[in-house]
């Protein structure tokens, strides 16, 4: 996002709805750090300039600083997964995919939100680590998986690493078993990384609508807090082939 400055009045009005904190005074007009700004729209979207002085350029969609657009903007579609958002549609469609089946497990490593950002930097330490512990089943679909130069090293492309995002997800299934390792690698990457940190496990209900127990106990054994939370799809897709 850039602003016009011989156009900009220097109200300051559109600072407060940057989540980057991108926008500054500069010579009594309004400007955006470049570094910053992490190409959510969010500014132009909310229609606060009175004199239309925000504008986003068409650099705005090069790579690399496109992917600052595709993780930021909830209304651009990513050229990956060519769906709004940062990743797949997750366990939202799972009895219909059914890409996490009975004895699997869906993990999501969310960085960056509620609106922190987040720099590519952090998301490298993580798919380091992954790699590292022999993990390598980053969801095909997700755009983290077309970003990574080398899956055995887990290293990003490196043109990648001082893009910023306003957040972004890893996605990945893996067997049950795999659960413990997986959390007990992240319990030593967390605290390198320069941002908020959620994670989401997601599994198939058992048949009294109990959550499997097995895998409550890993994640309490490794010292998560967990809560439920269901995302309810009302069968109205087709089971696909
Ligand atoms: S596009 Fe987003 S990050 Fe960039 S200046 Fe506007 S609100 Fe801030
Ligand atoms: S809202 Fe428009 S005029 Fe006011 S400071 Fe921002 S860019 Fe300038």
């Amino acid at each position: 996002m850039i602003v016009f400055k011989e156009v900009c009045v220097g109200c300051g009005r559109c600072q407060p709805y940057c989540p980057a904190r991108a926008i500054f005074f500069e010579d009594q007009r309004s400007a955006v750090d470049q570094t910053l700004c992490l190409e959510c729209g969010t500014c132009l979207r909310s229609g606060i300039c009175p004199v239309d002085a925000l504008f986003e350029p068409p650099q705005v969609y090069e790579y690399p600083r496109a992917l600052r657009k595709y993780f930021s903007d909830p209304t651009s579609t990513h050229s990956v997964t060519g769906i709004q958002g940062r990743g797949t549609e997750e366990s939202k469609t799972n009895d219909v995919t059914m890409r996490c089946g009975p004895g699997a497990v869906g993990i999501a490593i969310e960085i960056g939100r509620p609106t922190l950002g987040m720099g590519l930097r952090d998301i490298q330490k993580i798919t380091r680590a992954l790699a590292q512990a022999g993990i390598n089943e980053i969801e095909e679909n997700n755009p983290i998986h077309s970003m990574i130069q080398d899956h055995q090293t887990g290293d990003l492309k490196s043109e990648l690493l001082d893009e910023r995002v306003l957040s972004a997800i890893i996605e990945m299934q893996v067997p049950r078993a795999q659960l413990q390792r997986i959390l007990q690698m992240l319990k030593q990457v967390i605290p390198q990384l320069d941002s908020v940190f959620t994670l989401d496990v997601f599994t198939l209900l058992e048949e009294n609508l109990q959550v499997p127990l097995d895998i409550l106990s890993v994640i309490e054994s490794e010292g998560f807090a967990w809560r439920p939370n269901a995302k309810i799809n009302m069968g109205l897709g087709r089971v696909s082939e």
